[in-house]
C-alpha cells in the first residue's frame, strides 16, 4: 500500500486537507485521533502516563486532556516522553490499518509527522503551510485560546521551513490560494506513480 504522510503546524489546515482527501476517496487515518483513544483505552499506557505526569492526571478512568497539555506544553522532555510512548503505537495501528483499506493509496494526518521521524516511513509527503499570524488566530478562534497559549503550542512543533524542506509536496493553505486544485495536483500525480 501507497502511504502518504501529511503534516502542518498549528492550524494550518491539515484536517481540512485530509477532509479534502478523504472526499476524493482515499482512506485517512487521523493519528491524533488515534493518540486520544490509546489515552482512555490502553490500560498499560495508562499507568506509564501516571507514573510520569502524576495520578491526577486521570479522572474516572479518563485522561485529563487539559491538565497534560499545560504539563506538557510547558516541558520540552515531558512532551518527547508521552510522544515517544504514544508515537509508536500509533504507527503500528496505521500500518495495520493501511493494509485493509481499499482506495489507491492511504494518508495518515499526523501532527508531529516529521518530528517523529515517521516521515521517513511514507512513500510521499505532503506539508500544509500557512502564514503564522493566520495559523494564530485560526487554532484562537477554533480552540478559543489566547494568542500565547498557541504560540507555547508553536514552539514544541517545527516551524513550516523546516517541515517544507523534508516534503515532497507542500499545499498553500493562505485564504488566498484555492486549496482544492492544489490537492487535486497531488492526487493525481500520486495516482500516476502506482
Ligand atoms: P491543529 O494541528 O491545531 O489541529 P490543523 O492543522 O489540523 O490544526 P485545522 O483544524 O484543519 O488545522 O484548521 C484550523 C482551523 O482553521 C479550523 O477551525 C478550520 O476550519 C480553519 N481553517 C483551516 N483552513 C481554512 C481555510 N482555508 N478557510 C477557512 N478556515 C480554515
Amino acid at each position: 500500500m501507497i502511504t502518504v504522510g501529511l503534516s502542518g503546524g498549528i492550524g494550518s489546515g491539515k484536517t481540512l486537507i485530509a477532509h479534502i482527501f478523504a472526499t476524493l476517496g482515499i482512506s485517512v487515518f487521523y493519528a491524533d485521533e488515534a493518540v486520544k483513544a490509546l489515552y482512555d483505552a490502553d490500560t498499560g499506557l495508562r499507568h506509564t502516563l501516571i507514573d510520569l505526569l502524576g495520578g491526577d492526571i486521570y479522572k474516572d478512568g479518563h485522561l485529563q486532556r487539559k491538565r497534560m497539555a499545560s504539563l506538557i506544553f510547558a516541558n520540552d522532555t515531558l512532551m518527547q516522553k508521552v510522544n515517544a510512548l504514544t508515537h509508536p503505537k500509533v504507527m503500528l495501528q496505521f500500518e495495520q490499518w493501511a493494509q485493509q483499506q481499499p482506495s489507491p493509496y492511504v494518508v495518515l494526518e499526523a501532527a508531529i509527522l516529521f518530528e517523529s521521524g515517521s516521515d521517513k516511513k511514507m512513500d510521499y509527503t505532503i506539508a500544509v503551510t500557512a502564514p503564522e499570524p493566520l495559523r494564530i488566530t485560526r487554532a484562537m478562534q477554533r480552540d478559543n485560546a489566547t494568542e500565547q497559549e498557541v504560540k507555547n503550542r508553536m514552539k514544541q512543533q517545527w516551524n513550516d521551513e523546516q517541515r517544507n524542506g523534508k516534503a515532497n509536496f507542500i499545499i498553500m493553505n493562505d485564504n488566498e490560494q484555492a486549496v482544492l486544485p492544489q490537492v487535486i495536483t497531488v492526487h493525481q500525480h500520486i495516482l500516476k506513480t502506482l
